[in-house]
C-alpha cells in the first residue's frame, strides 16, 4: 500500500480530484490518501499558505498528487508550485504529449516527452525593482550542475524508455553565457548515452518545427522558460491543457499535477475534464512501479476516449466530470 500526499488545490481541482479517487478506488489501486491543502482557501481558513502539516506529509510520503491551486497575477503570495518545485529541488518538470483516438486534434503521430528545467532561470525569484528608475530586472540563474542534472535526466529517460534523440531547445547565440551551459551541460551527457541520437535547435526555430512538423521529436530538454511555453504549445498539439499530464520530480520526491488551472470559469459546475489529472495519476503510478494498474487504467480510458458523447464537453461530448469517471470506471 502506498501512502500519497493529495492536494485537491482550488477551483476544479477538489471535482476532478474526486473523479481520479473514484477511478482509482474502482480499480483497486493499493493507495491510501493523505488530504492535505495549500493556497488561498487554505489561507483564508487557517491563515497559512502552505501549511506545515502539508510539508510534513510531503517529507514522509515522498510522492503527491496536486490539483491546481490560484495564483494571482502580479500582486499577492508566490505561486505554491514555484515555492514547492524550489524547496524539494524538483528539478525536472516532465510532459509527455501524445496524440490519441478521440481526442481532437490537427496532427497525428506526435509522441513527445518534454523536460522542462524547474527550478532556474528566469523563475528563480531573483526579481528587482527600482521604483525610482522605473527599472525591473529578472535574472536568469543557470548553473552548471542544475543543467548538468536535467539534461542528464532527459536522456536517462531515453534510455530507460527506448526513445532514439533528444533535442535541447536553446538560444545560446544570445544568450551566450546562459545559454551556452545548457548546450554544454547537453554534449556531456550525450557523451554519456552515445546509443540516443542528440541535436540542438535554436528557440525560435524550435517552435515552428513544432508546429510545422512535431512528430519529429522524442524527447525534448530545455530551461525554465522556454520549457513552461514550449509544454503549453506541445498541449495544444495533442488536444490542449485538459488532457496532458504533468510531474515534478526531483531525486527523492515526485508531485503529479494537472498542467491546467483551477478554470475558475466551470468550477463547480461538474464540466471539467479529469483526464488530465489521471494522466498524471497514472504518471505517478509508473513511477511507483504500479506498471500493471496504470495500463489497466489508461486502456480504460483511451477506449472511453473513443466515445467522446462519454467524455465531457471540451472534448465534445454531453457528460458531467463524474459520468465520465463512471464511463472509465465501465471499462476497466
Ligand atoms: P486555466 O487552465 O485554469 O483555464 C484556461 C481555460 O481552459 C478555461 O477556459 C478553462 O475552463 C479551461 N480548462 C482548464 N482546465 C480544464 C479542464 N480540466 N476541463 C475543461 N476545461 C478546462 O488557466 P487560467 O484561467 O489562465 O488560470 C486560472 C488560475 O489557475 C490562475 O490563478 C492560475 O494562476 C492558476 N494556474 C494554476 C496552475 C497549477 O496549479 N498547476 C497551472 C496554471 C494556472
Amino acid at each position: 500500500m502506498h501512502t500519497i500526499t493529495l492536494i485537491p488545490g482550488d477551483g476544479i481541482g477538489p471535482e476532478i480530484t474526486k473523479a481520479v479517487q473514484a477511478i482509482f478506488t474502482a480499480a483497486q489501486v493499493p493507495v491510501q490518501w493523505e488530504e492535505q491543502n495549500a493556497g488561498q482557501t487554505t489561507f483564508d481558513q487557517s491563515g497559512e499558505l502552505i501549511p506545515q502539516a502539508l510539508l510534513d506529509s510531503l517529507e514522509k510520503n515522498r510522492v503527491a498528487l496536486k490539483g491546481p491551486i490560484t495564483t494571482p497575477v502580479g500582486k499577492g503570495f508566490r505561486s505554491i508550485n514555484i515555492t514547492l518545485r524550489q524547496k524539494y529541488d524538483l528539478y525536472q518538470n516532465v510532459r509527455p504529449a501524445k496524440t490519441t483516438e478521440g481526442i481532437a486534434s490537427r496532427y497525428t503521430g506526435v509522441n513527445l516527452v518534454l523536460f522542462r528545467e524547474n527550478t532556474e532561470g528566469l523563475y528563480s525569484g531573483l526579481e528587482v525593482y527600482d521604483e525610482r528608475l522605473g527599472i525591473s530586472d529578472s535574472f536568469n540563474r543557470i548553473t552548471v550542475e542544475g543543467s548538468r542534472k536535467i539534461c542528464r535526466a532527459a536522456f536517462a529517460y531515453a534510455a530507460k524508455h527506448g526513445r532514439k534523440k533528444v533535442t535541447l531547445a536553446h538560444k545560446a547565440n544570445i544568450l551566450k553565457m546562459a545559454g551556452t551551459l545548457m548546450l554544454n551541460a547537453c554534449k556531456e551527457a550525450a557523451l554519456e548515452f552515445p546509443q540516443i541520437v542528440f541535436e540542438d535547435k535554436i528557440i525560435d526555430n524550435m517552435c515552428m518545427q513544432l508546429v510545422n512538423k512535431p512528430e519529429q521529436f522524442d524527447v525534448v530538454v530545455t530551461t525554465n522558460l522556454f520549457g513552461d511555453i514550449l509544454s503549453d504549445l506541445c498541449a495544444g498539439l495533442v488536444g490542449g491543457l485538459g488532457v496532458v499530464a504533468g510531474a515534478n520530480i526531483g531525486d527523492d520526491m515526485a508531485i503529479f499535477e494537472a498542467v491546467h488551472g483551477s478554470a475558475p470559469d466551470i468550477a463547480g459546475q461538474g464540466k471539467a475534464n479529469p483526464t488530465a489529472l489521471l494522466r498524471s495519476a497514472l504518471m505517478m503510478l509508473h513511477h511507483l512501479g504500479e506498471h500493471t494498474h496504470a495500463d489497466r487504467i489508461e486502456a480504460a480510458l483511451d477506449a472511453t476516449l473513443k466515445t467522446p458523447e462519454k467524455c465531457t464537453g471540451d472534448l465534445g461530448g454531453k457528460a458531467s466530470t463524474m459520468e465520465f469517471a463512471q464511463a472509465i470506471i465501465d471499462k476497466l
